[in-house]
């Protein structure tokens, strides 16, 4: 069994904070904070640019996306690291639309994040040619699966709510009818188990300071099936994706494999602190993973239904059909939030009305569960939630 009482003494968790907000922005890995030290200080400090050749930052982006992909069940050499995850959704979805020519629609949901369909509405804006994104509801996915479909580009766990798409059957249903498939694992990797190569899915991609931890700005992945990275051509053709970089060639050959989905200079920093926050996952089961992520979020479930009558879950109550967060709708969930926070329960609030707590077992105890419940629970019994302050809405909510 996977010893979560270690993995959480490996996280810088604030006194007095009871952290529930981790689906958003993970904490702080100790190990980050010595390892970007040295990075600054001895590889960039001492090394200069020789640090690209002699402390291995060239080869960073696929380093690190080995190690994602153990995560996401996906093999060695199919997954590199950059950029943020909206550009990787982008390349992701041009490549896949070059798998399927003959076709012009792009089929996502409407639990999809915005950005996910505004980078499909801007590619598809660029390319002309009559291509259409296709927004239907999560459930009507399945059946609007019709061979004028391109491509099936969705997020597996709904970001508002926590509602998972059943990765294998969707992807298996989709290429049944010649469509390419693109996940979105924001919410996925290292919250729950993926199968990316048992998926058979052509693509994928997800960010890294969410589950995975490594901090505000923390360079997306991008995975593609081994047997077709190289069927396709880079929309976004940067010079690190090309065959030889270092040969200044002025025109554009795609790299081998993976490694032209590379774009420009990696993040050096972003990088070094994401590898030392991957140590955490070293002995992590992921099947533990899950066990414990459903019984925290069962039990937060369980307590808050049992205390707070003015919250209506509107996450899945079947754990199956459950990332691993939990949201419950409730008409002030804005400032309920806010006094949360200001009593120390950080979770986080997405509108209209949705109040949103991540459950994240390598540093998430049971005490922590129970706490955030009392604590609610009083917030909501004696309207604490009422002042002024609590209303007033910030940039980021
Ligand atoms: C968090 C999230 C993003 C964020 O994209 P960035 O480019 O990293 O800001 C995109 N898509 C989904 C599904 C997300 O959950």
């Amino acid at each position: 069994m996977t010893d979560f009482t270690a993995t959480r003494a490996l996280f810088h968790l604030p006194d007095g904070i009871c952290y529930l907000d981790g689906n958003s922005l993970g904490p702080l890995p100790k190990a980050a904070e010595a390892r970007m030290r040295e990075a600054i200080t001895s590889e960039w400090g001492e090394m200069l640019i020789t640090a690209w050749n002699r402390a291995g930052w060239m080869d960073l982006p696929r380093k690190v996306g080995d190690r994602v992909g153990r995560l996401i069940g996906a093999a060695p050499g199919t997954v590199v690291m950059g950029d943020t995850l909206s550009i990787k959704v982008f390349q992701a979805l041009s490549a896949a639309l070059q798998l399927v020519p003959d076709r012009k629609v792009v089929l996502s949901d409407s639990g999809n994040f915005p950005t996910d369909l505004y980078m499909a509405q801007g590619l598809i804006g660029a390319l002309g040619q009559g291509y259409e994104l296709r927004v239907v509801a999560p459930d009507e996915v399945e059946a609007a699966l019709t061979d004028e479909v391109a491509v099936m580009m969705l997020t597996q766990v709904d970001y508002r709510t926590g509602r998972m798409h059943d990765m294998a059957h969707l992807t298996r249903a989709a290429q049944a009818k010649g469509i390419a498939v693109v996940w979105d694992l924001a919410h996925s990797a290292g919250a729950v188990p993926v199968d990316m190569a048992g998926s058979n899915a052509e693509f994928a991609v997800g960010c890294t300071y969410k589950y995975l931890n490594g901090g505000p700005g923390a360079p997306a992945f991008i995975y593609a099936r081994p047997d077709i990275s190289e069927r396709v051509a880079p929309i976004l053709s940067g010079w690190l994706g090309h065959e030889a970089p270092f040969a200044f060639d002025p025109d554009y050959r795609p790299g081998m494999g993976i490694d032209r989905m590379r774009v420009g200079t990696p993040p050096v920093l972003q990088l070094a602190a994401l590898d030392a926050a991957l140590d955490a996952w070293d002995g992590v089961d992921m099947a533990d993973l899950r066990t414990r992520s459903v019984a925290l979020c069962e039990r937060f479930i369980a307590g808050v239904e049992a205390s707070c009558p003015d919250l209506t879950l509107v996450s899945p109550r079947d754990a199956a059909q459950r990332g691993s967060q939990v949201s419950f709708a409730f008409e002030n969930g804005y400032a309920a939030m806010q006094a949360l926070i200001a009593d120390g329960v950080i979770g986080d609030f997405r509108a209209p009305d949705v109040m949103r707590f991540g459950f994240t077992p390598l540093y998430t105890s049971d005490a922590d569960v129970d706490h955030a419940v009392e604590v609610l629970a009083r917030i909501l019994r004696d309207r604490l939630w009422d002042k002024p302050e609590y209303h007033q809405r910030a940039a980021v909510t």
